[in-house]
C-alpha cells in the first residue's frame, strides 16, 4: 500500500494539465483547457480541464473527476468517476 501522505504529495505536485496532457492534446480556452476525450471517440473537443479546480470533465460522455494514483506504481492516471465535488 502507498501511504496516504505520499499520494497526497504526488497529487499536490502533479499539475493536472501535465497529467491529462499525457492522454489528451489540450488547447487553452478561457480559464479551461479543452481536447478530444480519451474515453470516447469524438471529432470536436468536449473534454474540459479546469486547472484551477484540478478536475476534468467530458461534456460528451459525462466522464469527470480527479486524476487518480495507480496503486503500486505511483503513476497518476485518469480514471472514470461520475462524482464531481460540489
Ligand atoms: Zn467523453
Amino acid at each position: 500500500m502507498i501511504k496516504q501522505e505520499v499520494i497526497d504529495k504526488v497529487l499536490e505536485t502533479a499539475r493536472i494539465e501535465e497529467v491529462v496532457g499525457d492522454f489528451v492534446d489540450l488547447k487553452k480556452r478561457g480559464t479551461s483547457l479543452i481536447g478530444n476525450c480519451p474515453f470516447h471517440h469524438e471529432k470536436t473537443p468536449s473534454f474540459h480541464v479546469s486547472v484551477s479546480k484540478g478536475i476534468y470533465k467530458c461534456f460528451g460522455c459525462g466522464v469527470g473527476g480527479f486524476p487518480q494514483i495507480c496503486d503500486g506504481t505511483g503513476k497518476v492516471l485518469l480514471s472514470r468517476s461520475d462524482s464531481l465535488p460540489g
